[in-house]
């Protein structure tokens, strides 16, 4: 019987209640992957969801992915696509 909560087994909430079990190592931060734990599976190796989520961006940046900040000079101001729906709109008219 345990000294802290006297039962057996363990109220959940005790101390010395065993904890979840651990079901992967996670390849990015070493940490236990436990029963309850969200997981990624990638090439063999296991990493918690929100580490997957760290480490996918720092492989697909190996893979060629391109992080950049957004400047004006990048600014697509779509006037084709303006212009073709502008157009599209008056000949429905006419045609209406
Ligand atoms: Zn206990
Ligand atoms: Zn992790």
């Amino acid at each position: 019987m345990c000294e802290m909560c006297h039962r057996s087994p363990c109220l959940s909430g005790c101390p010395n209640a065993p904890g979840p079990e651990k079901v992967h190592t996670c390849k990015y931060c070493s940490e236990d992957i436990v029963v309850g734990d969200e997981y990624f599976e990638y090439d063999g190796e296991y990493y918690h969801d929100e580490c997957f989520a760290d480490c996918a961006v720092e492989l697909l940046i190996e893979a060629g992915a391109k992080r950049s900040t957004a400047s004006e000079d990048d600014i697509d101001d779509g006037s084709d696509y303006l212009y073709e729906s502008r157009r599209d709109e008056m000949l429905l008219e006419r045609c209406g």
